[in-house]
């Protein structure tokens, strides 16, 4: 008779039994145990029954309990998979955007910890506000009279159009009705917001009569959108925010600026191309300009508020700005991140996304080079490594089309398309995210910090299932 290596599986209940599952149940509760199994016997029964060639020995309690406690374990409080960043994207918003500075993680774990003055003030002994600190902070940064902070960006821009424009026409540059990743587009913000738009100009050329001959007593505002994540170039015209200040001056209506990424210091004087910088914008005459917390400025997911002291006023004073509040985890991150950009001695170190952006190309080599001994072993002789020149990008929308000198690894292999070759980095312990670029693997080394964050590690904890078995994540 066939030998039916189905037959031989090991009962759920037989698992249970085991010695090896009492120090399981001792973390994991009973249901959630039971799962792991029955997941993994099913996994391996479906790769069974599609004919794949599975070790005897794999198909033994002893392995699959293995193989459960290395999943589970390595599940075990971990919602959020530690990933290597070797796109060269460095802000790069499916990797969760901005690292934090080192004295943000403090303030982080500090508020998760401990009770904080959140909203109490410590020398009346009274209810106190929310986000004093980081307003003082950002007025002081940013030369602007006030300051407020919300969720992030796109509900910095929502509440400020239903502030200021509620029920009133609100003047947009047609070259300016951006979309950014995640459905946030300029003309659906506007109409949730109560504003109603008011395209002016064309695609590529708007010019400052075009906004001035469309105000009408309906006005409610003159908006100026960054076009953060693309450029129109050629035959192009835009009003620059000094126009719009000039009309919104003249007709008495103020100018709001969404700048997406606002970069709080100049980064030309580190030889990164220019961004606009928050405080350059307040100069220039914005009554407001919002900006994100975890885009250029390095810190995590805010939306920022600067302006005049009336509109911002009415702005926190707007019983949405409640619904659209930070948590104390944030505002400890924010306030921590700007004391820096106040105090530090050296800001392009301690503020990791500076750091990425503003490092010399022979330190970014200097990882690379460093890495290919290991990497060269563990991939074997049929891969083929060289290090050379490419491009890395800011990300999230900032500088879409400078791109900042990098050097990366090439990854090649006779058999192996650029795509298996991405996957199989990806199926590492932890997964490492390169990119490809002219049917080529690369990893960019502008972000990586630790040459062996470039070594792939698959790890041993499901040696004995089939390689492509999906390993599922509770
Ligand atoms: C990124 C961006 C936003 C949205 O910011 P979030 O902080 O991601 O909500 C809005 N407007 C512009 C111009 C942007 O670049």
């Amino acid at each position: 008779m066939a030998h039916d290596p189905l037959r031989e599986l090991p009962a759920v209940s037989r698992l249970l039994a085991h010695p090896r599952t009492e120090r399981l149940l001792v973390r994991f509760n009973r249901e959630y145990v039971v799962q792991g199994c029955r997941d993994i016997l099913d996994e391996l029964r479906s790769a069974l029954s599609e004919g794949h060639a599975i070790d005897p020995s794999a198909l033994e309690a002893e392995s699959i309990l293995a193989a459960l406690e290395s999943r589970i374990g390595e599940a075990h409080g971990v919602a959020l998979q530690r990933v290597v960043n070797a796109t060269g994207t460095v802000l790069h918003t499916n990797l969760g955007r901005a690292l934090l500075p080192e004295a943000a993680v403090e303030a982080v774990l500090r508020a998760a910890t401990q009770p904080v003055d959140l909203e109490y003030d410590l020398s009346r002994g009274e209810r106190g506000k929310r986000e004093q600190a980081i307003e003082e902070l950002l007025v002081e940064i940013t030369g602007a009279e006030a300051a407020t902070v919300v969720n992030n960006n796109a509900a910095a821009v929502l509440l400020a159009l239903n502030t200021l424009a509620d029920g009133k026409e609100v003047i947009v540059s047609r070259g300016e009705l951006i979309e950014i990743g995640g459905a946030f587009r300029i003309p659906e913000i506007m109409t949730r917001s109560g504003a109603i738009l008011k395209e002016v100009g064309t695609t590529n050329r708007t010019h400052p009569a075009d906004y001035e001959s469309a105000i009408s007593e309906r006005t409610g505002l003159l908006l100026k959108v960054h076009t953060s994540n693309y450029r129109i170039v050629g035959f192009v015209a835009e009003a620059g925010l000094p126009d719009l200040v000039a009309i919104g001056r003249k007709h008495q209506i103020p100018v709001m600026e969404d700048l997406g990424s606002g970069a709080l210091i100049d980064l030309t004087q580190y030889g990164v191309p220019k961004e606009p910088v928050v405080a350059e914008r307040i100069a220039f005459g914005a009554d407001i300009v919002t900006f994100s917390g975890d885009k250029v400025l390095g810190g995590p997911q805010a939306g920022l508020v600067v302006g005049t002291a009336a509109l911002v006023n009415q702005i926190s004073r707007n019983p949405l700005h409640r619904a659209v509040r930070c948590g104390k985890l944030t505002i400890a991150a924010l306030e921590a991140t700007l004391r820096l950009y106040r105090e530090s001695a050296n800001i392009t170190n301690d503020i990791p996304a500076l750091k990425a952006f503003t490092r010399p190309l022979a330190d970014i080599e200097a990882t690379a080079r460093r890495a290919l001994p290991a990497l060269k072993k563990v991939l074997g002789p049929d891969f083929c490594l060289s290090v050379q020149d490419a491009t890395s990008q800011m990300g999230s929308g900032a500088l879409p089309t400078d791109e900042i000198p990098t050097k990366v690894i090439v990854v090649e292999h006779d058999r192996l398309g650029p795509n298996r070759i991405a996957e199989r980095f990806r199926q590492a312990r932890p997964p490492i995210i390169g990119r490809i670029h002219n049917e080529r693997f690369l990893l960019d080394a502008r972000t990586i910090f630790d040459p062996d964050d470039l070594v792939p590690n698959w790890g041993d904890g499901a040696r004995d299932l089939p390689e492509r078995l999906p390993l599922r994540r509770h």
